[in-house]
């Protein structure tokens, strides 16, 4: 197995988990520096990074759970936590071994990264991406492949929703979804350009819309804002 010493790590920090399905739980997030695409929205790209070796990681998330623990998960976000696959090869067998539940976040696009770590997470939380929000190009086939593998272990999906989001966008990744499965939870999350997205009450008019709508394609399809800009912290 190659072996990657070190990954580019913006920063590791304690948090409520602010989106999807386990909002409000306690998490520790390692953020990853570097994406393998440019959503046109993302606050993340552009933090700088410092290279963190395997052990200094689990140090500092073993530290953060003394200190402000029990977690419930430990969160593997980014940037693109699959970028760093051989660095995840080494880190989430280790987080196991110290007992802790992981919780891998992803714009749900390098599946082939995914097939060989999905193994050691308990949770995948993917994107999809509609190209008409990220102005990125469509990634729909792979995240249908993406959403294949992830449904062995407990899988949440979600879609940042903008006023630019163009409906038949919407519609081919809500019926790719289906295809795949009906039941997994679909969690659209409001963003706007100028306040947070649930201020926007035309965008939240909108979503209401969508929701509505998509509601006849998959059986979980939720509104959920990012909590943690709303209670203003990290
Ligand atoms: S996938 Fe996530 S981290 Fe990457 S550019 Fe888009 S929003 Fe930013």
């Amino acid at each position: 197995m190659p072996v990657s010493s070190v990954a580019g790590i913006s920063e590791i920090f304690s948090s409520l988990q602010g989106e999807g399905t386990h909002l409000g739980e306690r998490h520790i997030f390692v953020r990853f520096e570097l994406c393998n695409i440019h959503c046109e929205y993302c606050d993340e790209l552009g933090k700088p990074g410092l290279d963190y070796d395997l052990n200094s990681v689990v140090e500092r998330v073993k530290q953060l759970d003394a200190q402000f623990g029990p977690h419930s998960f430990v969160s593997l976000t980014g940037g693109e936590p699959l970028l760093y696959r051989n660095f995840l090869l080494e880190l989430m067998p280790r987080l196991k071994q110290e007992g802790f539940k992981l919780y891998l976040e992803t714009n749900g696009i390098l599946w082939k990264n995914l097939a060989e770590v999905i193994g050691w997470t308990d949770v995948v939380a993917m994107d999809v991406k509609p190209a008409s929000v990220t102005k990125e190009k469509s990634f729909l086939e792979e995240h249908r492949k993406f959403l294949e593998l992830a449904l062995a272990k407990e899988t949440l999906i979600k879609m940042v929703c903008s006023k630019a989001l163009d409906q038949t966008d919407f519609f081919d990744l809500c019926h790719m979804i289906a295809g795949v499965s009906q039941e997994v939870p679909l969690i659209l999350q409001p963003i706007s350009a100028d306040v947070e997205g649930h201020e926007d009450f035309e965008l939240m008019r909108f979503l209401d819309e969508l929701q509505k709508s998509a509601l006849h394609i998959l059986k979980n399809v939720r509104i959920i804002p990012r909590l943690h800009k709303i209670l203003g912290i990290r």
